[in-house]
């Protein structure tokens, strides 16, 4: 017995799902899971942990795992050797920019790989192909998150801790669903509610969890909410609640802000929101008497056409009311994916370096020019959006994506798809053959967290090392190594041996990261960006000034634009979401027995009102379309939903029912993060029952 339980193999690992960065060790043996044991000791969430977290790790031993590289040979794959399909890569991108230019390439990298991946394949991206046009998927999610707090405070990121959100006296939820989202998070916030007389007020289209349980929910019309937040604002300003020691001191733009705020009358916002005037004055009243706030929100306001100017008014309320600075208030868009921070931290967007310096910024050019030893573009990249309608344009003619499925998870899918066709030459590098990867020339295997080291950084910017727990399957690699090897083939001399390496030079060039390192992060040690020299990190962003010129904030004035309201032909609004037990596309937790058993698929949600008036009941058939595509679906009758709203949960993998067959490509006008929220669609019955 001693023997056997000395192969027991315990390993520090960071969850691989939500952006709440639950850490625990994972037994194994050989090559076998044997549990996942959270620890005291993890920073995020001590001995907790969600379903995800806990059961969704056998995709990593999954048959369908990629274990060779594979070339397209006309409409079929073949398993090709490494030296091979790294040959044809950099033979094929070198003609491909050497015809049409470095901007002809685009680069998608990923918020599931980690912060050290995410930082090479930006260098690879600028240093070695000349070219910025490099993104993630946090286009899709909380990049007006991000440019409504750049706007106003300076920072993209959680004010916060996680614990944090536990000492605030209100907690105000706008367009999230943490429950099933972010649910050791949504733990958190229950129990702070129930055991420290916490407030909690929730701003959604749909009953869940949270909202069942909060003392406040509003349900405001879809599209509406930068007018509810307006008129909140005023109401708080003309009563004379304004934090009028805080504004002076740390505040700009009040004037000009007051006087944008005109409009918003609570008359004017009952009749554009749907909400009374008492259910409006309510949550004024209570944001007035509560000691600190902290908003926390994601996709219900994100994925809009108007996101960034809703993300920038909930920074402005929270400006007002002096809820920045203090343990207990702050902003917290709630990250998706475990490293979406991470990425877009490490400089996988067209615009930033890592750590957010402008790539138009001389200085900072310079810097890495000296560092890396080449002259770097000057203008920002494309977009992951604009990649797509660049290729339809003709510019764009070959992509390298690492760990996204963009044909899945991308709006308008069969524009997305008609775009990958377009391409004369795309490389995918991913765990599985997902639906992007059935467009690719060359598919490259990749290993998953659980094969490699590395870190990732939560939501509330927190770093955190994880572990190597088994060697890569088959031939796959580490996303690292492949990119290191793509570059060298394409002149790069790069000698990385071990992800720290990478750390370190990130490390030596952002600022915000001066003070990490692998040893400052061994075991369950983490540290919250912005990370001094010296080592000293910051848990809690604001508390002297904020990261704008003068130090001082500034209230950003936002106008309102109605959405698209359904017509005639579609009817209805179609919502969509996450469910606890599945993550996203479904890639991974639909490859993980213990969740697929229990939920097989994906469904839609239809009021008990609209179910009556079509003659439906749950289990029925139906047929939804939009202008852009249709899919079929089964339907749950729920007061989840009310009216005409409908709601169809977004793991869905299964190709006809993936609600993206439905989004447009309309998006937020000032990030270009799509408009997933915003879609009108029309239902057929099929089967009633
Ligand atoms: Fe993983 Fe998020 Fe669940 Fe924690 S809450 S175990 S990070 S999926």
């Amino acid at each position: 017995a001693a023997m056997r339980k000395s192969r027991i193999k315990r390993t520090k690992t960071v969850c691989t799902y939500c952006g709440v960065g639950c850490s625990f060790e994972v037994w194994t043996k050989d090559r076998k899971i044997l549990k996942i044991e959270p620890q005291e000791e993890a920073p995020v969430n001590g001995i907790s942990t969600c379903i995800k977290g806990k059961f969704g790790w056998d995709f990593v031993n999954s048959e369908e795992r990629l274990t060779k590289p594979l070339i397209r040979q006309g409409d079929r794959f073949v398993e090709a050797t490494w030296d091979e399909a790294l040959t044809l890569i950099a033979q094929k991108l070198t003609a491909i920019k050497d015809t049409h230019g470095a901007d002809s390439i685009g680069y998608i990298a990923s918020s599931k790989c980690s912060n050290e991946e995410n930082y090479i394949f930006q260098k690879f991206a600028r240093a070695v192909m000349g070219s910025n046009n490099v993104d993630n998927c946090s286009r899709y999610c909380q990049s007006p998150a991000t440019a409504g707090l750049m706007r106003t405070v300076g920072i993209g990121g959680d004010s916060g801790t996680i614990r944090d959100i536990a000492s605030a006296s209100l907690v105000m939820v706008i367009g999230a669903n943490p429950a099933e989202s972010h649910p050791v998070l949504a733990t958190r916030v229950k129990r702070a509610h129930k055991l420290n007389g916490q407030k909690l007020a929730v701003i959604d289209l749909r009953k869940h969890e949270l909202a069942e349980r909060a003392d406040v929910f509003l349900r405001p019309k879809p599209g509406s909410d930068l007018v509810w937040l307006s008129a909140v604002t005023k109401y708080i300003i003309d009563q004379g609640w304004a934090d009028r020691a805080f504004l002076e001191k740390r505040v700009n733009g009040l004037e000009e802000y007051v006087r944008s705020l005109e409009p918003y009358t609570l008359e004017y916002a009952e009749e554009r929101t749907g909400l009374t005037r008492e259910e409006l004055v309510q949550l004024a009243v209570m944001i007035h008497e509560a000691e600190s706030v902290c908003a926390l929100w994601a996709m219900g306001v994100t994925q809009h056409m108007g996101a960034t100017d809703t993300s920038t008014a909930i920074s402005n309320l929270l400006l007002i009311t002096g809820n920045y600075g203090r343990p207990g208030t702050g902003a917290y868009p709630l990250r998706g994916h475990n490293n979406v921070q991470g990425a877009c931290d490490f400089g996988t967007m067209p615009a930033w370096f890592p750590g957010y310096e402008a790539v138009q910024d001389e200085n900072v050019r310079a810097r890495y020019e000296k560092a890396w030893g080449v002259k770097l573009p000057e203008h920002p990249g494309l977009n992951n959006h604009q990649m797509i309608e660049s290729i339809h344009d003709g510019k764009l003619k070959a992509m390298y994506l690492f760990g996204e499925d963009m044909a899945l998870v991308d709006s308008n899918s069969n524009h997305v798809h008609a775009a990958f066709e377009k391409l004369d030459f795309f490389v995918v590098q991913d765990i599985f053959f997902s639906k992007t990867a059935q467009f690719a020339d060359v598919i490259l295997p990749a290993a998953p967290s659980l094969e490699k080291d590395g870190t990732f950084t939560n939501t509330e910017r927190r770093i955190q090392r994880f572990y190597k727990v088994f060697e890569p399957l088959g031939e796959s690699k580490p996303d690292w190594e492949i990119i290191q090897e793509v570059a060298a083939r394409l002149g790069a001399q790069w000698s990385y041996t071990h992800p720290g390496e990478i750390m370190a030079e990130a490390a030596a060039l952002a600022p915000v990261f001066a003070g990490v390192s692998y040893e400052r992060l061994e075991g369950w040690s983490s540290l919250l960006w912005p990370v001094a020299a010296s080592g000293v990190d910051t848990p809690l962003l604001f508390t002297e000034r904020f990261n704008m010129p003068e130090g001082k904030a500034r209230l950003f004035p936002v106008a309102w634009t109605p959405p698209f309201e359904p017509g005639e032909e579609f009817d209805l609004h179609l919502n969509n979401g996450r469910i606890l037990e599945h993550f996203h596309e479904g890639n991974m937790t639909y490859k993980s027995k213990g969740i697929s058993h229990k939920v097989p698929s994906e469904w839609l949600e239809v009021s008990p009102e609209l179910a009556e008036e079509r003659g439906i009941e749950s289990g029925a058939l139906v047929r939804l379309t939009s202008p852009y595509g249709e899919v079929k679906v089964k339907v749950e009758v729920t007061d989840r939903v009310k009216g005409n709203e409908l709601y169809l949960t977004m793991n869905s993998f299964a190709d006809d029912s993936a609600v993206n067959r439905l989004t447009s490509s309309y998006h937020d006008r000032v990030t270009h993060t799509p408009s997933f929220k915003e879609m009108s669609v029309k239902m057929e019955v099929l089967k009633p029952k």
